[in-house]
């Protein structure tokens, strides 16, 4: 059991609720935040006891003050899950400024703003795990996700760069690549492409759980994972072989 404490971006439905509820039954004191569903939110909080932060990661000033709050709270953030994470389909050419800015400031700026905001703490007290939650769509790209490709391959660097520099700080930084997790993202796929085209290409034959990825998350901030730097996880029912 652990008592740190551990905030997870995007923590109150899908993976991330999956990851703080995880967290928090290893005894880690858990918080996490969400951009504007209140319902889901409350709902959250009131079957697990865990607390919840509404904030928009992709705004440096709001991490900030949330962070802040949470340190407040709770203490000061030992383990950072960068989950919080959208999609903004449409082929390259119907692809607006707008859905590349949206994916991009939340799903890779959104890393920079929070993992920038706990990183002095970390270092002061030689001890970080920063979990950044990327995409198998970031390492072998997708059709219609120009953006949310390219902000996922970014967290992959992202993770790599910054593991060099929390080393000698004793802080760990890795990524996990999902393959197709059964969450609200994936229901925006239609059926017929679900079961035509998706679970085809997965030769373990199914959607992963969020609860899968919720036990990588727990390895990875764990004291056994303390050897384990810079590295990708790959969680994807062996979809793509990376
Ligand atoms: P969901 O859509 O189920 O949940 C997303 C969560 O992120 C929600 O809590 C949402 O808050 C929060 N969020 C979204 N935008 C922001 C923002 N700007 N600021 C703060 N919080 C925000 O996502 P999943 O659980 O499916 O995905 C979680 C992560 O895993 C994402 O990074 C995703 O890209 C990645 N992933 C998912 C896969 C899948 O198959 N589901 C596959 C590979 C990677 P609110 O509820 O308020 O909207």
């Amino acid at each position: 059991m652990s008592e740190r404490i551990a905030l997870v971006t995007g923590g109150t439905r899908g993976i991330g609720a999956a990851v703080a509820r995880a967290l928090a039954s290893e005894g880690y004191r858990a918080a996490a935040t969400y951009a504007g569903n209140e319902a889901k939110a409350r709902a959250f909080t009131e079957e697990t006891g865990i607390r919840t932060y509404r904030w928009d990661v992709s705004d440096y000033e709001a991490c900030k003050a949330g962070i802040a709050q949470v340190e407040e709270d709770l203490g000061p953030v030992d383990v950072l899950v960068n989950n919080a994470g959208i999609t903004r389909d449409a082929p390259f050419h119907r692809m607006t400024p707008e859905q590349w800015r949206e994916v991009i400031d939340t799903n890779l700026t959104g890393l920079f703003n929070m993992t920038h905001v706990v990183w002095p703490g970390m270092r002061a007290r030689k001890f970080g795990r920063v979990i950044n939650i990327s995409s198998i769509n970031g390492q072998k790209g997708q059709f219609a996700q120009a953006n949310y490709a390219a902000a996922k391959a970014g967290d992959i660097g992202f993770t790599k760069a910054l593991s060099q520099e929390g080393a000698r700080a004793g802080i760990t930084v890795n990524a996990i690549c999902p393959g197709y997790i059964n969450t609200e993202m994936m229901s925006t796929i239609p059926e017929k492409v679900m079961a035509e085209q998706i679970l085809p290409q997965i030769p373990l034959g199914r959607l992963g759980e969020a609860e899968e990825i919720a036990r990588c998350v727990l390895f990875l901030a764990s004291e056994s994972a303390g050897f384990i730097t810079g590295s990708t996880l790959t969680a994807n029912g062996g979809q793509y072989l990376h």
